[in-house]
């Protein structure tokens, strides 16, 4: 009997309506060795969770939402960092491939293996990419970590046929700009098959978890990014 690889979850949406097209499951997956700012999950840093399935138990729990996901939607995987666990994702992408189930991974291109990591983007239809900066000094600044990594996936994805949307958190007094949106129009001529580019705009929805953490929160003080203002930037953009 087939072994399958176990893995842990922080938690599943069952009607996601943002990360990727149409209605989809969104599963969240644990751990992540970014620490951006921004981040509302610091819960997911961790690699271990309460939930640990096996990969055909994700699937399962996938096909069960089939009525909902299968008029052009799918599935997408979140986290946390999901290309943290890559042996575990990879195999629930080829199970879900198996099922015909449309698959996205949103990542922020770190995390992987670098063995895994072309095999992974052969089984996933939509890469949903974070920005987090577009120099390495402020890369640096936001996530703690060198870009290194994030630049070694742009070369990879360049390489592959994955679709592509492009996602930037703005925040208040770091990059909601115009010139830093011009400079992120220079940035992103250097990636292949992008549909879509998206701003988001920053929120402190996460706040209380890392109170509850006793993590300190970087960003205290900075206010929520205004939404009509960050749809503004948005008319910018160029793709
Ligand atoms: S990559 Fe995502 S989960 Fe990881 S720290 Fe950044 S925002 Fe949080």
């Amino acid at each position: 009997m087939k072994r399958f690889k176990k893995g842990y979850i922080h938690s599943v949406e069952t009607m996601g309506l943002v990360d990727g097209p149409n209605i989809r499951v969104i599963i969240f997956m644990q751990g992540c060795r970014l620490r951006c700012s921004f981040c509302h999950n610091p819960d997911t840093w961790n690699r271990i969770s309460k939930t640990k399935l096996s990969s055909k138990e994700v699937v399962d729990l996938i096909r069960k939402y089939r009525p909902y996901i299968e008029q052009g939607g799918g599935v997408t995987f979140s986290g946390g960092e999901p290309l943290f666990q890559s042996s575990f994702l990879l195999e629930i992408l080829k199970l879900c491939k198996k099922a015909g189930i449309h698959t996205c991974i949103d990542t922020a291109g770190t995390g992987y293996s670098k063995r895994l990591l072309g095999e992974i983007l052969k089984y996933t239809d939509l890469v949903i990419l974070d920005i987090k900066a577009i120099e390495e000094s402020q890369y640096k600044k936001i996530t703690g970590r060198s870009m290194k990594e994030f630049d070694y996936f742009v070369k990879k994805i360049n390489q592959c046929d994955n679709k592509l949307w492009l996602r930037q958190v703005i925040v208040p007094t770091i990059n909601d700009n115009e010139e830093y949106i011009y400079k992120l129009n220079e940035y992103i001529k250097r990636f292949k098959n992008v549909e879509k580019v998206e701003l988001l705009p920053y929120h402190t929805m996460g706040i209380e978890k890392y109170k509850k953490l006793k993590i300190k929160y970087r960003l205290e003080g900075i206010e929520p990014m205004n939404k009509e203002k960050c749809k503004e930037l948005e008319k910018l953009l160029k793709y």
